[in-house]
């Protein structure tokens, strides 16, 4: 085996085509459903709120769709990403094993979210649209949409989970540097967020509070639309490019993955990385197994249940058929921002519930101890989120020593944690407190789903 640490691609051998698991999952995700009549809703349904050719992405049966060249321009920036063999990782634990991870921090966004963001914008710009409204929970993803429709000449509206609003100014700023307006969530300026502040007006906020305000914002006018950084169908396929790009460079190592990690918000980085491997392991056979990670504190896949529920918490998405927690519930504040959301995409969940990927949950002080070791090997300081996907890793090689097989690792390493420096501070203060939910809560939290009639 070539010793290399660092496995680049060139521009030329990006690929030009993102991959669609629907065109081989071998049970097709259950429709999404009409709220009120229960009936499956046809694409037009979902035309107030996003672009034609995104809605097309979200229920496409084709394999391949090729990426646009403006998209391409764009991706050329800092594309293709990088894959590192984590040899001084590997040396400090002692392990027999090999890890490797793609990095994803290396954008203007610090994280995978702009592979989406740029392609998002540059659909609903196509379709003559002149503003977007969006949630963000951390802030990568609002830092990754503003700088996409600033690019694009389009007008970007962010709701900001008000933890995070409070806990991240600089996030508020970087997306003010990119031409974007920021507004803590819950807000007075919707219904869904005045609703919330009238029965909590102390209200931490969450994802799902944040979508139901910028849904109600776009749905009010044709030329603004909605756009969501994970979850939907269409997110997963553009965040593709990470795994298309992993095989190659897997290739190039002369190795492949026993295990392919990633983080689990509402399931695109995991997704994005892991998705192109799944197919060679349906398609073609390969064996690899699949391990996504959540927060023991929002445990949708590990203790949630399969069911139709809302995407947001004012219910005004379709019913998905997904791993949820509940629309309503609020989880308890941990710094991986990006993974406090109650519900997984509905790709994700049906793979999860038909025994294709694993999931475990974690706790938040472990993930940053496995984080801390990595910046102190590898030189990278890793986003929170990314934190879990790296302790998950670490577990697996301590497995695989006791075991005495070694196997090849390969995580998807999100997003950098430059803007997280307090969440870090804490950690180092021993301020970070663990929380994990009991089965009696999350019972709690799913018997207060409450269905229309
Ligand atoms: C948003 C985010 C996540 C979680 O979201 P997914 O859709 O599950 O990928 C993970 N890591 C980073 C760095 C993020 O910004």
């Amino acid at each position: 085996m070539k010793k290399i640490t660092k496995i680049l691609l060139s521009e030329k051998e990006m690929p030009r085509q993102w991959y669609n698991i629907q065109a081989d999952m071998p049970n097709k995700p259950l429709p999404p459903l009409h709220p009120v009549t229960r009936e499956p809703i046809g694409p037009d349904a979902l035309a107030a709120v996003f672009p034609m050719e995104l809605i097309k992405q979200e229920v496409s049966q084709e394999r391949y769709i090729d990426i646009p060249e403006e998209v391409v321009d764009l991706y050329r920036m800092y594309r293709p990403s990088p894959l590192y063999r984590a040899y001084n990782l590997e040396k400090k634990l002692g392990t027999k094993s090999r890890i490797y991870y793609k990095y994803e921090g290396g954008n203007y966004s610090g994280s995978h979210k702009a592979n989406t963001a740029i392609a998002q914008a540059y659909y609903n710009k196509q379709e003559g649209i002149k503003r977007i409204t969006t949630e963000t929970g951390a802030g990568q993803w609002g830092s990754a949409m503003s700088f996409a429709c600033q690019h694009f000449g389009l007008e970007l509206l962010v709701f900001m989970v008000r933890v995070s609003y409070d806990s991240k100014p600089g996030r508020k700023i970087m997306m003010n540097s990119y031409n974007a307006k920021v507004v803590p969530s819950p807000s007075t300026m919707t219904e869904a967020g005045r609703k919330v502040l009238e029965a909590d007006p102390d209200s931490p906020g969450s994802l799902g509070i944040a979508i139901s305000e910028a849904m109600e914002i776009a749905i009010q006018d044709p030329y603004t639309k909605y756009s969501l950084g994970s979850v939907l169908n269409h997110v997963i396929l553009h965040q593709t490019i990470i795994g298309q790009e992993a095989l190659l460079q897997m290739e190039k190592a002369d190795d492949y993955p026993d295990v392919v990690i990633g983080c689990f918000g509402g399931g695109s980085n995991f997704s994005g990385i892991a998705f192109p491997f799944l197919r060679e392991k349906l398609l073609n056979g390969k064996n690899v197994r699949l391990l996504t990670v959540e927060p023991a504190s929002c445990p949708k896949l590990t203790k949630g249940k399969f069911m139709y529920d809302f995407g947001d918490s004012a219910g005004m998405t379709p019913l998905l058929p997904m791993y949820t927690l509940g629309h309503n519930f609020i989880p308890e504040k941990i710094h991986a921002g990006g993974l406090r959301y109650h519900g997984a995409g509905v790709l994700v969940s049906q793979l999860l519930k038909d025994g294709f990927i694993e999931a475990k949950a974690k706790l938040q002080r472990e993930c940053f101890e496995a984080g801390v070791l990595f910046s102190r090997t590898e030189g990278i300081l890793p986003a929170p989120e990314s934190n879990y996907a790296i302790a998950a890793a670490l577990d697996e090689a301590r497995k695989s020593d006791i075991e005495g097989v070694p196997r090849t690792i390969l995580f998807n390493l999100s997003g950098h944690g430059h803007m997280d420096i307090s969440a870090y501070e804490k950690y180092f203060e021993g301020n970070l407190p663990d929380h994990e939910m009991t089965e009696a809560e999350v019972e709690e939290a799913i018997a207060k789903i409450k269905l229309p009639d």
